[in-house]
């Protein structure tokens, strides 16, 4: 990709599954590198430190005093946040009938308030800054379509699609492009955790994607990498699908 070498680029959710094979991309693109996640820090560092320049500190996005301190830190690694992939997230399977209010604002806090949270914060800095820069926010298919058993994890991801359309639009005279990924099925330690079973994914992979197959991280650090890079540098409020054809089913 052009454009990414010597980047300053910070992602939320780098310390596993999607989030950590994007470190991985960027530190291959000659980015720098800065990541946060809840556990996954230390054992993530150890793991990329070979590929290039990586810091990170833990930070729990849906705390306004985490976020402060994570864009001080990374901007002090960085010199400059140029590039945000605004990553972290979590998931679980609830019917709607039972999603308890208790359940519904914890996952809320995380997906949507966090990815406000970040994205305001890093913008804030990159508009001091001057940075003319690139944010991707993380929504998912989940975001265009309505997955039994996820009203809370949908309405978050719907709620980011227009999260990053009205950062397009207010943050575009800055010079900052603003987009979305919306990976479908994923093979990650995420999904692992809220599948049933082998023979579960077997069933969705052929039923529902018609390539046959669930995605790969990389396949998805692969989109936030172009969506960053000069190569996408009129492509701005937009949502790049990575989904094997699953919505392209009627
Ligand atoms: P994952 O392997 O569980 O990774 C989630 C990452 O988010 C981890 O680095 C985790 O940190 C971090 N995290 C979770 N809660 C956090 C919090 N409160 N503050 C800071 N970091 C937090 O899951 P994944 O599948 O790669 O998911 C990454 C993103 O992709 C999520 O936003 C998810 O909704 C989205 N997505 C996934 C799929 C899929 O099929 N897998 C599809 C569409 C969208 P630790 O591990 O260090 O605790």
């Amino acid at each position: 990709m052009r454009g990414l070498g010597g980047k300053g680029v910070l992602v939320t959710g780098g310390t596993s599954g999607i989030g950590k094979a994007t470190a991985r991309r960027f530190l291959e693109e000659g980015a720098r590198v800065f990541v946060c996640g809840l556990e996954g820090v230390a054992a993530t560092l150890t793991e990329l430190a070979g590929l290039g320049e990586i810091a990170g500190t833990a930070c729990d996005v849906s705390r306004e005093e985490d976020v402060a301190r994570l864009v001080t830190e990374a901007t002090g690694f960085l010199g400059a946040v140029d590039v945000l992939i605004n990553n972290a997230g979590t998931a679980w399977r609830e019917p709607f009938l039972e999603i308890t209010p208790a359940h519904w604002d914890a996952l809320m806090r995380v997906n949507l308030r966090g990815m406000f949270l970040v994205a305001q914060a890093v913008s804030r800095a990159m508009v001091a800054a001057g940075t003319r820069g690139a944010i991707v926010n993380m929504s998912s298919t989940n975001g265009l379509g309505g997955e039994a058993e996820y009203a809370h994890y949908n309405a978050s991801k719907g709620g980011v699609l227009l999260l990053t359309k009205t950062m397009a639009v207010e943050l575009g005279a800055h010079g900052i492009r603003v987009n979305a990924v919306c990976p479908g099925y994923i093979r990650t330690p995420l999904n692992a955790s809220i599948t049933p079973d082998d023979a579960f994914v077997a069933a969705y992979e052929r039923d529902h994607i018609p390539l046959g197959r669930a995605g790969h991280a990389d396949e998805v650090a692969a989109a936030y990498a172009f969506l960053a890079s000069d190569d996408a540098s009129f492509i701005h409020g937009a949502e790049l699908v990575v989904d094997g054809g699953q919505l392209a089913i009627m």
